[in-house]
């Protein structure tokens, strides 16, 4: 364990390191080679949890905790930094722009084109409807569809396959006027989590 440095320069947290703190990282003070090597660990093993398709959505916010943390402080040293050489300046853009690639995996999450046939009815007071459309795009927790009439966002909806009768309840998303004419509406299902039966892992593979 360190022993308390008598100057006021505070050092890296690593047990046996003297150098000067550089960043801190999920609280833990660190100096500029350690913030190097605990960002290039952390970020490896994020790109593993990734290809495994174990990055999910409870981890999402401690991830990106971290691609906030990581990036600013090595855009940081990176501009404030005089004696850095050229091997550390690489090191940095490096952490930079892959924490920027982690970050983009969390945001696009699978789709799928599919048309499949639906009931959708919403039960909306004094003016409930009903119609029978398909899908155009699935993903895990809901999909888009062709309506034609107009629902605004948080409105439940329930929606049934007409190919199996399974049903399900969920919530209008989003809705927009499609390029090719009529309303795109996008559901979100309440819960229920694999609706459409499919390997998701898969999915993400063949994007
Ligand atoms: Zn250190």
């Amino acid at each position: 364990m360190g022993v308390p440095s008598m100057t006021n320069v505070e050092r890296c947290g690593v047990t046996g390191c003297d150098r000067a703190i550089a960043a801190v990282l999920d609280g833990e003070s660190l100096c500029r080679a350690h913030f190097i090597s605990h960002c290039y660990a952390q970020l490896e093993r994020y790109d593993e949890m990734q290809k495994a398709h174990r990055l999910s959505i409870p981890d999402a916010e401690s991830v990106r905790r971290f691609i906030n943390q990581s990036s600013r402080q090595a855009d940081e040293i990176e501009h404030t930094t005089k004696d850095l050489d050229n091997l550390e300046r690489a090191r940095l853009l490096h952490i930079i722009l892959w924490a920027n690639e982690v970050g983009s995996y969390l945001r696009r999450s699978p789709r799928k084109v599919a048309s499949i046939p639906v009931r959708l009815s919403c039960d909306k007071l004094g003016s409930a409807w009903e119609e029978e459309t398909q899908t155009v795009l699935l993903s895990r927790h809901g999909a888009s569809l062709r309506c034609g009439h107009s629902a605004k966002p948080g409105e439940p909806i329930q929606l049934v396959r007409l190919d199996t009768g399974q049903r399900v309840l969920g919530q209008v998303a989003w809705q927009r006027s499609a390029e090719s004419g009529g309303i795109r509406i996008g559901v979100e299902f309440m819960d229920c989590d694999n609706f459409w039966g499919l390997d998701w892992g898969v999915v993400e593979e063949t994007r």
